[in-house]
């Protein structure tokens, strides 16, 4: 793509510094390129990072963002600000098809797959705004479900010649597509963490259809083949909802199925949805079940709840409303006011030329 504009050789990786290590706005602030092929530049391409068109704030300072998509849709993500850590919550699709009970997003139904620039559009902005430490792909979406598009972002965020982050910085989790699973596995150095939920198979097929296809026993058994005893980091996601899967049962089973494993629980609160019969349990049953697992040998942290006051928590993503307004055109940012040029991908009509990517 550099050459066919006039850029010498390495132009590809004097417009990668611009993008991902610099982390520009505008083509018009790659200073080391002549003017005159920004101008050829400016012609197709956008830098492609959509601004949110909506913020809310928490009172425990978690912020909550909505961005427009590619397809026109909308998707949100959060930035968890604590202490010197600063996490962005990503998205990877508009709703998702694996409709866990508990869970806003799930209740959406499904409207698409985010292209690789628009996950990466979410990292970039809340980069630029905030400096980010970490990320965790556990905003609306299925990320294995939409995999080679979450692969590409994977790659761009910690190869040289994009981000350049550490693996280590990045958390993906997933309910444990199991066939994804294992390309992520082999391709990535991210960080995993699987949604459980639940240890018994009937309670959680209640919980998540999805166990009927992968069910935790199998995905357990093939995470065995793995080695997660040094730098990569596995760990089980688990809702504590009272009097369902917070009993002493509920952890014997817990310890049964991952033992072997190198591994740590993350027991997360419940937050109440509309109409669904399932309630939080309390703080003394979620520390007793804590102790038990830590006792027995199985690392076991509660996670802090955050952004609950602005719907930003865990479970409570939705962009129902927006994407069932009527928006007539796909989102087109050099024609959208107040979105500007702001827009690392394609420029959507590249003046009859095709859809093509600067970066991502
Ligand atoms: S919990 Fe995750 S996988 Fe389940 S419906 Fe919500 S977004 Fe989808």
């Amino acid at each position: 793509m550099a050459t066919e504009i006039g850029m010498p050789r390495f132009g590809a990786k004097q417009l990668a510094q611009w993008l991902y290590e610099k982390n520009v706005s505008s083509i018009d602030e790659m200073t080391n390129i002549s003017k005159a092929v920004r101008e050829r530049l400016k012609e197709r391409y956008e830098v492609g990072v959509h601004e949110p068109i909506e913020r809310m704030t928490s009172v425990d300072g978690t912020e909550k963002y909505l961005f427009p998509t590619l397809s026109g849709h909308f998707i949100e993500t959060v930035y968890i600000p604590d202490g010197e850590r600063g996490t962005l919550c990503v998205s990877t699709q508009v709703g998702c098809k694996m409709n866990c009970l508990f869970c806003q997003t799930g209740k959406q139904g499904f409207q698409g797959n985010l292209e690789t620039a628009d996950i990466l559009s979410q990292v970039s902005w809340a980069h630029r705004e905030k400096g980010l430490t970490n990320l965790v792909f556990m905003g609306q979406g299925e990320p294995f479900d939409n995999l080679d598009n979450v692969m590409k972002a994977l790659e761009i965020l910690t190869a040289d010649y994009g981000f350049a982050w550490s693996p280590k910085r990045i958390t993906v989790s997933s309910v444990g597509l199991k066939k994804n699973l294992r390309r992520y596995l082999e391709e990535s150095q991210c960080h995993l963490a699987i949604s459980l939920h639940s240890p018994i198979h009937e309670q959680r097929l209640q919980l998540m259809p999805a166990e009927r296809q992968f069910a935790i026993a199998e995905v357990v058994e093939m995470l065995k083949e793995y080695d997660f005893s040094h730098q990569r980091r596995l760990s089980f996601e688990y809702i504590v909802f009272k009097g369902v899967n917070d009993t002493e049962v509920h952890a014997k089973e817990l310890l049964k199925l991952l033992r072997g494993l190198d591994c740590r629980v993350n027991l997360i609160r419940f937050h109440q949805i509309p109409n669904v019969d399932l309630q939080g349990t309390d703080d003394a049953s979620m520390m007793a079940f804590r102790d038990y697992l830590t006792k027995h040998g199985l690392f076991t942290t509660v996670r802090a709840s955050r952004g609950e006051d602005v719907f930003a928590a865990c479970g409570l993503l939705s962009t129902k409303v927006e994407n069932e307004r009527p928006h007539p055109q796909p989102l087109d940012p050099s024609n959208s006011p107040g979105r500007g040029e702001k827009s690392l991908t394609p420029n959507p009509s590249p003046k009859g030329e095709g859809s093509s990517y600067t970066g991502y």
